[in-house]
C-alpha cells in the first residue's frame, strides 16, 4: 500500500492528528508605485485571505495556475516575507507578527526547497559547503561533525560522498535538487514547503525525486506543504489537497474526494484538463475549457474572483464574495453554488 494511502488512513483513524502548521486568513500584499513621487497607487493581492492546516507527518498539497499565488503563499507562511496580516502558527507558536530577527531560533523547524536547483545553489561554494551552511550558521558542531553530518545527509539523499568537494555545476539537475533537499534537512526541520521542487527536471527524473521526498518524509516524519502546478504529481504525493485561484484558497479536501468529486467549477475545469493516461477512456466530452486571462491580483473582480470565468457564474457572484465554508468533514469550498441551494454544482 503506498505511503501516502497508508497516512491518509491513519489520520481518518487518528482524529487527534496534530496540527503542525495552522494559517488563517494570512495575506501577502506588495504596494504598487506610481507617478513622479512614487505614490503608493494600490496594491498586488498575492495571497488575499488564505486558511488552512497541515498535520504532522502529512502533505498538503497546494495547486492552481502559474501566478496564483501559491509560492508566495509558502514563502510567506515561512515567513520569508513580512505579511500584512493573519495568523501563522508553527507547533502552537504564533510567528505571524514575529520580527525576523527573533524567527532566527524557530528557523531550524522550516525549511524550504525551491523550485531552481541551479538558481538556488551558489555557483562558487562546494557541495560540502552548501550543506553545512545551515550547520554553520546554528549549531556549534566542530569541523569535523560537520563533515560527519554532510556525508550522512548526502548518504540519505542518493550522492555519493566522495564528490563533496565538487561544485554545483558538475551535477544533474536532479542531482543539485538533492543538494537542494539534503541543505533542507540539516537542521532536522519538522516542516518543508517544497515549491515546484520537480518543475525544472527533466521528466524521466521527477518521478525520483518525488520517491526519494516520499522516502524521506517516511524515514524522518517530515511534514510538507507541496507547492506544485502538476495535478497529477500532487495526487501522487498528497494527502489533502488546496486549489489556489488569484490569491485564494479556493477549494481544499482530501486527495480522494477532490480528485473523484471536486466542487467548485475551477476545480473542476483544472481536474478536466489532465491527461488521462488510459487512452480508451479519453471522449474530450468532459472536457471544461477556460475562456479569458486570470485578472490582475492588483485589480481581481467584485464577488468572486473567478467570476470573469467561471462557466457556471450567476448574478450574486458579481456582487458578493462567496464563503469558505465546510461542506463535508474535511471538504471546504468557496462557492455560491454550495451556499444558496446545498449541493448542486458537482458535475
Ligand atoms: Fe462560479 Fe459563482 Fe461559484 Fe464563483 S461563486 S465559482 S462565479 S458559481
Amino acid at each position: 500500500m503506498p505511503p501516502a494511502l497508508i497516512r491518509g488512513l491513519c489520520q481518518l483513524l487518528d482524529n487527534s492528528a496534530k496540527k503542525l502548521v495552522e494559517v488563517k486568513d494570512l495575506k501577502m500584499h506588495f504596494p504598487v508605485y506610481a507617478g513622479l513621487f512614487r505614490r503608493k497607487v494600490g496594491d498586488v493581492k498575492a495571497v488575499d485571505g488564505v486558511s488552512f492546516d497541515v498535520y504532522e507527518g502529512e502533505t498538503l498539497g497546494l495547486v492552481g495556475e502559474s501566478g496564483c499565488g501559491k509560492s508566495t503563499c509558502g514563502r510567506a507562511v515561512l515567513r520569508l516575507y513580512d505579511i500584512t496580516n493573519g495568523s501563522v502558527k508553527i507547533n502552537d507558536i504564533e510567528i505571524g507578527e514575529t520580527p525576523q530577527s527573533e524567527l532566527r531560533p524557530m528557523r531550524p523547524e522550516m525549511q524550504m526547497v525551491f523550485q531552481d536547483p541551479q538558481a538556488s545553489l551558489n555557483p562558487r561554494m562546494t557541495v560540502q559547503a552548501i550543506i553545512q551552511e545551515p550547520l554553520d550558521e546554528h549549531t556549534t558542531l566542530t569541523k569535523a561533525e560537520k563533515a560527519q553530518k554532510v556525508g550522512e545527509l548526502m548518504d540519505a539523499v542518493g550522492l555519493n560522498r566522495a564528490f563533496a568537494k565538487r561544485y554545483p555545476q558538475a551535477f544533474s539537475g536532479g542531482q543539485r535538487q538533492r543538494i537542494g533537499i539534503a541543505r533542507a534537512l540539516a537542521l532536522n526541520p519538522k516542516f518543508i514547503v517544497c515549491d515546484e521542487p520537480i518543475a525544472a527536471l527533466d521528466v524521466s527524473i521527477q518521478a525520483q525525486v518525488v520517491n526519494l521526498l516520499e522516502d524521506l518524509q517516511e524515514q524522518l516524519g517530515l511534514t510538507y506543504l507541496f507547492i506544485s502546478h502538476d495535478l497529477s504529481m500532487v495526487r501522487h504525493i498528497a494527502d489533502r489537497v488546496a486549489v489556489m485561484y488569484l490569491g485564494k484558497v479556493v477549494e481544499l479536501a482530501p486527495r480522494e474526494a477532490l480528485y473523484a468529486t471536486p466542487k467548485h467549477p475551477y476545480t473542476q475545469a483544472l481536474l478536466s484538463a489532465v491527461p488521462e493516461p488510459d487512452p480508451t477512456k479519453v471522449t474530450g466530452a468532459d472536457r471544461v475549457v477556460l475562456t479569458g486571462d486570470v485578472p490582475s491580483p492588483s485589480n481581481p473582480p467584485k464577488g468572486c474572483n473567478f467570476c470573469t470565468r467561471c462557466p457556471a457564474v450567476m448574478d450574486i457572484c458579481k456582487q458578493i464574495e462567496p464563503t469558505y465554508q465546510e461542506l463535508e468533514p474535511g471538504h471546504f469550498v468557496a462557492c455560491h453554488l454550495f451556499e444558496t441551494t446545498g449541493e448542486q454544482g458537482g458535475s
